[in-house]
């Protein structure tokens, strides 16, 4: 497959990943940020997710939002309004730069603009994960589901949320698959989830359940940061937020 980056790079599993940074206080006085791609879609639940979590939530609609970011969340939504919304904002160049240096975490629509190829839009891929998608693949919005996902970094199931989800239908040889779900029962596991270095793409929408494993495994695993310790943040009682479902599995 020819480069995700689309520039004759290889596109493998050495990107970098960030330096490991503490998310608490004790590097400058105040927690480390996070970014999440805020021109529209699902990004206020990814931005209480990290919240819950010890980091502090950016909103990103403009160029200055990426200074400073330890890593960016790209929301769930309507990729190609996305991608206009991009391009009229001056944010599409300085994005791109961003997510091919620092973690980058996409769900849905965000996998959509992270992946090499997701079929006919308005503007191109931002291309750092090496995989084609098709887009609404699961049908409309009426046909969305709640689906039980094998995600291998958490050794364990998640409930996976999917809202005219794309479907990943090829994946290039740097990619690890780290989710999969076997439609309707089948014994043939699909890919739902993928990583090429500091890039993750979900087709499903983890800031929806009130299960906070797989931001947490990005955070820490993903963009190396560590989370202030203690935190109420663990699924299960006590964790999440008020009124959100409690969490199988626990916390790790
Ligand atoms: N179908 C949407 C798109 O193509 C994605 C849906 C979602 O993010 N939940 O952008």
């Amino acid at each position: 497959m020819r480069s995700a980056a689309g520039d004759g790079t290889p596109a493998d599993e050495s990107r970098p990943a960030a330096p490991a940074r503490p998310a608490g206080s004790e590097a400058e006085g105040r927690p480390v940020r996070v970014g999440v791609l805020s021109l529209q879609g699902d990004f206020e639940r990814h931005a209480r997710t990290l919240e819950t979590l010890g980091v502090e939530p950016v909103r990103v609609t403009a160029p200055p939002d990426l200074a400073g970011l330890a890593a960016l969340v790209v929301p769930g939504g309507e990729s190609t309004t996305m991608l206009r919304l991009l391009a009229a904002t001056g944010l599409r160049a300085p994005l791109e730069a961003f997510v091919r240096g620092h973690p980058v975490l996409g769900t849905c629509a965000g996998l959509i603009l992270l992946a090499r190829d997701s079929g006919p839009l308005p503007e191109p891929t931002l291309g750092v994960l090496d995989v084609v998608v098709e887009r609404n693949a699961y049908g409309r919005q009426i046909d969305s589901f709640s689906d039980a996902v094998e995600v291998a970094p958490l050794g364990g199931s998640f409930p996976g949320v999917f809202i005219r989800a794309p479907r990943i239908r090829n994946v290039g040889s740097g990619v690890t698959v780290m989710a999969r779900r076997a439609p309707g029962g089948a014994g043939s596991l699909e890919p739902v989830g993928v990583r090429q270095g500091a890039a993750v793409g979900l087709c499903f929408h983890p800031e929806l359940t009130g299960d906070l494993r797989l931001h947490r495994w990005f955070l820490e695993e993903v963009a190396m940061l560590s989370l202030p310790t203690g935190d109420p943040a663990g699924p299960g009682p006590g964790g999440g937020e008020p009124g959100e479902r409690p969490v199988a599995g626990g916390a790790r």
